[in-house]
């Protein structure tokens, strides 16, 4: 096959850029139930507004997403009228319609072409952001949390991970510490400043759990709990969702959907490797997700690579090569003993370790000029 000189421009231009892109697969048989308009490059305040308005019309609400080229607006409805494309096309100011076929809508790069940028404090995740999440497994003492915290922290990690509802596949081993966890969390962010971020796994526990934590944390075995999703979505605050253990990628996106559709734009995508047929390692990291979801989506997509490989010296390895693969970030379990930890001390990382990890990372992030 030959590439011709096109081609290979766009390839160029795909490597620089990957977001904008916009495939645009055939609708011949189907129901148009999401779409974007895409406005010229000159369209003025009054144009766009002119077709909000129509939007309304129809009973349809347009999401706007400014970008430094273009603005998009972006409509998702149980029907769009199909005439209403055909209306747009001729208002001023409008340069095509374009409908968005992928079954997740508010999650799908064609609708957003600009990362999302998710604040938790003043921490940016996304657009190429290199944010480090630290911790435990699970909280295990004060002395522990407060322990890691300061050692993660002077490492140079952003957040602080730390488990106080865990999910164990069995349930004769340890299942966390609840309430009191979240309270020794709490106060290690009082100690460090670091953003906590810690799991949630049940729809009655969100508000307890949002009264404590920076990001609420989906678990992998949590992902297509769509009841706990959409109470997660109704708080607003960040969300770290998890890729289900053998869930696709379009899984891992509609679940994020769930959360999106109820008005919470804040949803950090999270590989966690996924079960395949190799048992030599807890999981398998999918590199492939971490690039794909950041193309077929605008959410932040970080990776957990403690999970993916289920031991702590194939973390290193993983971490670089997840940054290297586009992830806005990185989730990693650490324990001031890893030998003694009640849970997943096979794949924490001793303080000495993470440090010498984080200088390996913050050279390979220069290298990409992140
Ligand atoms: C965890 O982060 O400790 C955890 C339980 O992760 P996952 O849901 O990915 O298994
Ligand atoms: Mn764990």
């Amino acid at each position: 096959m030959t590439i011709t000189i096109e081609q290979r421009s766009a390839q160029r231009l795909i490597v620089a850029q990957p977001p904008v892109a916009i495939e645009q697969p055939s609708t011949d048989h189907k129901e148009v139930n999401a779409m974007i308009v895409v406005m010229r490059s000159n369209a003025d305040e009054s144009q766009i507004n002119a077709v909000l308005e129509r939007l309304k019309e129809h009973s349809l609400r347009g999401h706007l997403s400014q970008g430094e080229e273009r603005t998009i607006i972006g409509v998702v409805g149980a029907a769009i009228p199909p005439i209403l494309r055909e209306e747009l096309e001729v208002f001023p100011g409008v340069q095509q319609t374009v409908p968005i076929t992928r079954p997740y809508k508010l999650t799908a790069r064609e609708f957003r072409p600009e990362d999302t940028i998710v604040m938790v404090g003043d921490v940016a995740v996304g657009a190429g952001s290199c944010v480090i999440m630290a911790g435990p497994c699970t909280v295990e003492s004060e002395e522990q949390i407060i322990t890691t915290a300061r050692s993660v922290r002077e490492a140079g990690a952003t957040m602080l991970r730390g488990g106080a509802f865990k999910p164990r596949s069995s349930p004769y081993t340890f299942r966390g510490m609840g309430e009191e966890g979240l309270r020794l969390l709490a106060l290690a962010r009082a100690e460090t400043g670091l953003p906590i971020v810690t799991e949630v796994m049940t729809p009655t526990d969100v508000d307890l759990v949002a009264r404590y934590a920076d990001v609420l944390q989906v678990g992998a075995r949590n992902m297509q709990n769509y009841q706990l999703l959409e109470e997660v979505g109704r708080t607003g605050k960040p969300v770290l969702l998890k890729r289900g253990l053998s869930a696709t990628i379009e899984e891992w996106l509609l679940s994020a959907e769930y959360v999106v559709a109820q008005g919470n734009p804040n949803v950090i995508l999270c590989e966690r490797g996924i079960r395949t047929f190799e048992t030599a390692t807890r999981n398998t990291m999918d590199l492939n997700a971490v690039a794909l979801a950041k193309r077929r989506s605008h959410l932040p997509v970080i990776a957990d690579p403690s999970h993916g490989t289920g031991k702590w010296y194939l973390v290193p390895p993983l971490a670089l090569a997840s940054l290297a693969a586009g992830a806005d970030g990185l989730i990693i379990e650490v324990h001031p003993d890893p030998d003694r930890a009640k849970s997943d001390g096979a794949q924490s990382l001793t303080p000495e370790n993470f440090a010498a990890l984080m200088s390996r990372l913050a050279a390979l992030a220069a290298a990409l000029g992140r």
